[in-house]
Order: structure tokens, then sequence, then C-alpha cells
């Protein structure tokens, strides 16, 4: 056994740097681990901003947010955790502000904000366009201001069950080489999302759903996994982000004949309707032959020099240096690309799974606050609530569990089965694998799903896992062995990728990011007002359902 602690934090991006903030202040000894260094994680991408009722741009308070999130997730999000975060949201961001969180101001100096999509009031806090960086680097220092120890550029491969309880994890050190075990009365889960499933995708490479699958393969259930969420401006070809914050400060979505087409879909809230409507608006135009080479345009030139400058200045540096377009002067060329995973690990409000000792927060789990359809700036508060919600859950009860330990055989068996896979000589190299995976992903599992699409897209799944049991890993070396790391990253994403499928499929009606429109088009509440929840039958998924939380709004027709 190589390290214990308390409470071990896996993944440093905000949810986790936020779990362990919370754990150490309660007094437990709590570490960090993380595959890359903490300020590198995903959270640092994030650019438009973080969402609470500050009611600093117009009147506003948590229940209007409460209301605008219930009805975004298409009716399928829990009310009882939606209404959590949005009454401990500002308080939340004052806290981030206090710890110097260098938000945006108003003239008078308070916190600015700015309209989001679907969002009934500006209540989108932000820093410019580089919100997630600043959030990131504050809670470092945080981290770093507490001494919390990381164990940085280590890779979690397994999660370690003993007794019915999780009791740590196993993990390869990556500058190092070898399998090393950390010990923990509880263990958070705060990996983040698996975008890396897509070949268009806003995410990170890292962004490959290890603690999802990692948690399934202990027997907890995965919740809703086939609402993957396609952000409508994603830059083209690369898939970068341009932040839904352009819209939110007024630029146009326009068609190859110059039109405003939203008004066609969603005439009353144009540019600011929800995600899913917009990215299946530009995918229908693009369809039917009114995009340009597989794009529609966002124009931002009405805007201004000065106001690009000041608000969207890290907008501007994605266009020009990404697809040699300054926004000041020439629309932007984007399309959908997947952003943003709804599903995730099946968590109560404290960041509880089913397996004693494990817990997740942040885009790895759900909760599920964003249902069928996130809002643009709810993930980040998401992170930093139920991080810290997490994180306090997880230390009281570490401190009322007798030490754990991973057992020595749990370490052997590891170490023999990696030595497999290194020892292996012939056979197909990984990345081909996940090329196809992320390719045939976006055609049969994409903004639009159709039935016989999904079926194919389960029997190509079944093949690629197949051929992923003869995969083949080069580099036999110890140091930084990313052949290694690609491949079992490769095992975790073929395993999520059926579990999307098997409840895509099962889902027989469109609701928010999960659209049918060729065999069930509408929302059908009498059958599907239910979460799907797969689990690991070790074989492949089994699927099983669960009744969503309502405490006061009963679904209605959504109107945009
Ligand atoms: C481009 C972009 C822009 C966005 N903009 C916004 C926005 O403006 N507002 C908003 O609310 N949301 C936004 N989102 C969504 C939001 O940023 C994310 O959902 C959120 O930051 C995820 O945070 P996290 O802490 O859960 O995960 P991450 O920040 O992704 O962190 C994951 C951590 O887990 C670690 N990890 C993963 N696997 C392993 C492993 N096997 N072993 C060890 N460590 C591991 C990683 O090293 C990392 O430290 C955006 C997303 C993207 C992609």
């Amino acid at each position: 056994m190589d390290a214990s602690h308390d409470v071990l934090v896996i993944g440093a991006g905000c949810a986790g740097m936020r779990a362990a903030i919370e754990a150490f202040d309660a007094g437990a000894d709590v570490a960090l681990l993380s595959k890359i260094h903490p300020t590198r994680s995903h959270s640092g991408a994030a650019e438009g901003g973080i969402n609470a009722a500050l009611g600093n741009a117009s009147e506003d308070n948590p229940e209007l947010h409460a209301y605008d999130t219930v009805k975004g997730s298409d009716y399928l999000g829990d009310q009882d955790a939606i209404e959590i975060l949005c009454t401990e949201a500002p308080d939340d961001v004052y806290e981030l502000e206090n710890w110097g969180a260098v938000f945006s101001r108003t003239e008078d100096g308070r916190i600015a904000q700015r309209p989001f999509g679907a969002a009934g009031a500006p209540r989108t806090a932000y820093a410019a366009d580089i919100t997630g960086h600043v959030l990131i680097q504050v809670l470092y220092e945080q981290i770093v201001r507490r001494n919390i120890p990381v164990y940085e550029e280590y890779f979690a491969w397994k999660l370690v069950e003993d007794g019915g309880r999780c009791v740590g994890v196993l993990a390869w050190d990556l500058l190092h080489g070898g399998l090393k075990a950390i010990s923990a009365k509880t263990t958070i889960l705060a990996t983040g999302g698996a975008g890396r499933l897509y070949v268009g995708t806003t995410n990170a490479y890292a962004c490959t759903g290890d603690g999802m699958t990692m948690a399934l393969r202990l027997g907890v259930a995965l919740k809703d996994m086939e609402m993957m969420q396609f952000h409508p401006t994603t830059l083209a070809p690369t898939g970068v982000l341009i932040t839904e914050g352009s819209r939110g400060e007024g630029a146009f979505l326009l068609n190859k004949d110059g039109e405003r087409f939203l008004k066609r879909y969603a005439p009353n809230a144009m540019e600011l309707a929800s995600r899913d409507v917009i990215s299946r608006a530009e995918q229908t135009e693009i369809d039917e032959g009114r995009g340009i080479d597989g794009n529609v345009m966002l124009d931002l030139r009405h805007l201004g020099a000065a106001k690009i400058l000041e608000r969207l200045h890290g907008t501007r540096e994605l266009s020009m240096v990404f697809a040699g377009v300054d926004p000041i002067y020439d629309p932007i060329p984007v399309r959908p690309g997947a952003h943003y995973h709804m599903g995730g690990i099946d968590t109560d409000v404290l960041g509880r799974t089913s397996l004693e000792g494990l817990y997740a927060a942040g885009e790895v789990a759900c909760i599920s606050v964003h249902g069928a359809n996130r809002l643009g700036g709810n993930a980040l508060m998401e992170t930093i609530t139920f991080g810290r919600r997490a994180g306090a859950d997880a230390s009281d009860v570490a401190f009322r569990t007798p030490d754990t330990r991973v057992p020595e055989s749990a370490v052997r068996d590891s170490e023999a089965e990696l030595q497999r896979l290194l020892d292996r000589r012939d056979g197909e190299r990984p990345w081909r694998i996940r090329d196809e995976l992320a390719e045939t992903m976006h055609q049969n599992f994409g903004v639009f799903r159709r039935e016989d699409q999904m079926e194919e897209q389960g029997r190509i799944i079944e093949a690629l896992r197949e051929r992923y049991e003869r995969v083949v890993v080069e580099d036999k070396g110890d140091v930084f062995n990313n052949d290694l790391t690609q491949a079992l990253e490769l095992g975790f994403l073929l395993e999520l990728a059926d579990c999307m499928v098997v409840a895509g499929l099962a889902r027989k009606e469109s609701r928010g990011a999960h659209a049918r429109p060729y065999d069930y088009p509408d929302r059908d509440d009498e059958n599907f007002l239910r979460h799907t929840v797969v689990t690991w039958n070790g074989d492949g998924p089994e699927l099983d359902w669960k009744p969503v939380t309502i405490t006061k709004w009963q679904p209605a027709v959504r109107t945009y």
C-alpha cells in the first residue's frame, strides 16, 4: 500500500478542487489526484460564465433560476437538486469572489451579469470570456494555500471495492511508471466529461469519461447517458467553442442567404433559445442545403470593434487563430459539436453513489440538475455547489469510518493485467478504434437520432469492443507512456458508448438533447418522464428506469 487518506478526490478541475477545499476545511486529511496538472483541467476552458441569481442586472431570484433550469431540462431534471443549486449558488459565487475571482463589474462596481440562452434574466456572472480560467486559478491558489497534497500526473485506472465499500484507487504514475495504491475512507470522483466520444467536440483530449466507467465497473449505475449536449457554436473545423456569451452580447446566426433562420424555429428567444433548440435548427439548415460548407455563420460585426475587444476578446482570438476569421470584419463559421454530458454517475444531492464511500461531483455526475438539456452557465455552478456538498459529506463520513486499505491482492491482480497488455506484441493500434468510435458516434448518435442508425451504432460498438481485446501498446516504457494511457482511456470510452446507445434506443420520444424527429418527434411524459439508468452486467449494459423528482413544476409544453 503506497498512501492513505481520509478523503481522496480524483480529478482536479473546478468540482474536484472545490470538494477538496471543503473536506480540508472540515478537518479531513484530503488529497487530490489528477492525470494532468490541476490548472490544465478542462474547467479552465469555460468561457461564458457561471449562473447565480444575484439580481445585479435585473430583478432575479433563485426561484426564477430554478424554473428556467427545470424548463430548460425539458422537465427531466430533478427539481430538489435544482432548487438546492439555485438557492445556494449566490453565496457560492460571493465566496469565489472573496477568494479573489476577478469577475467583470457593473458601472457601480457589482458583479456584472450577462444574458444566456433560455434564462429569464441576465444571470451569468463572468470574467470577460475566460471565466473558467479565472476560477481554476483561484481554486488552485486555495489548494496551494492549504498545502493540500496533489498526486499530479497520476492516471486513476481502477477503483477498489472491499467489504462492500470503496476503499481507494489504483493509479498509474505517469512520470515514473508503476501502479500505486492509494487508500481512502471516502473517494470523490470529479473526472469531468466524455466529449472525446465524438470527433467534433469542444472537449479536451483528457475528457474521456474515465470516472464514469470506473464507477460502472464496480456496479454503480449511470443515469441519462443518452443525453449528450451539442453546442450550437463550435468553430469549424476544429470544434473549438465559441461562447454562448457572444449570442448573449447580441450576435446573430445566419444561413447562406444571410437570413436569421431562428425566426422559423424560436421566434421569441431567437439566438437565446436553449442549446438543443438552436443545434437542431442549425442542423436542419445544414441538412436542407442552407448552410455553407456544412456550417452556418455567427455574425458579431454589428456589435462593433469596441464591444468585441472588451467583452469577447478571447473569442476573437480563437476565431483568428483557428479559423483565420476576424469577427470584427467577417462572420464566423460554426456548427453543432458535442459539448457536455448531462448524463453521468447516479448520485444523490450530497454526491453519494450507491456504493458506500464513493462520491461523484461535476460533469462526471448526474444529480440531475440539467435533465435533458443543460443551460449555459449552470455547469460551472454545479461544479462549485455540488463539489462543496460532496466534500462536506465525504469528510463527515470519513471521520466515522475506520481505516481502510486497498488489499494487496487487488494490486497484484491489476499489475498482472497491465503486464499482459504490455507484453502483447501483435494487434491493432488503439487510435484506429478510437477514431472509428468517434466518427461513427457523430454520424449515428448525433444531434438527430434514428432507430436504424442507433442499432447500427450498437453493432459497430460491439465489433470495436471485440477488436479492443486485441489492442497492442507499442510503447513499453515507464515514463509518460501515453500509448498505454490512451489504450486504457479507449476501454473507458467503448463501455460508455455502449451505455449511451442502449439508453438512446430505449427512450422512444424526443426530449432535450435526445431528438428523434423521424419516429418519435414529441415528448412523451406519460411513458418517459423518467431517467434511464444503466448498469454493467459483466458483458454489457443493462437498462432500468428511475422516477424524476418533481417538487413544484409540473411538465408543460416548452415555448421558444
Ligand atoms: C469549451 C468549454 C466551455 C465551457 N464553458 C462553460 C461556461 O461558460 N459555463 C458553464 O457553466 N459551463 C461551461 N462549460 C462546461 C463546464 O466547463 C464543465 O462541465 C466543467 O468545467 C467540468 O468541470 P469538472 O471539474 O467536472 O471536470 P474537469 O474540469 O474536466 O476536470 C476533470 C479532472 O479530472 C481529471 N481526470 C480525468 N480522468 C482522470 C483519471 N483517469 N485519472 C486522474 N485524473 C483524471 C483531469 O485531470 C481533471 O483534473 C464549458 C465546457 C467546455 C468544454
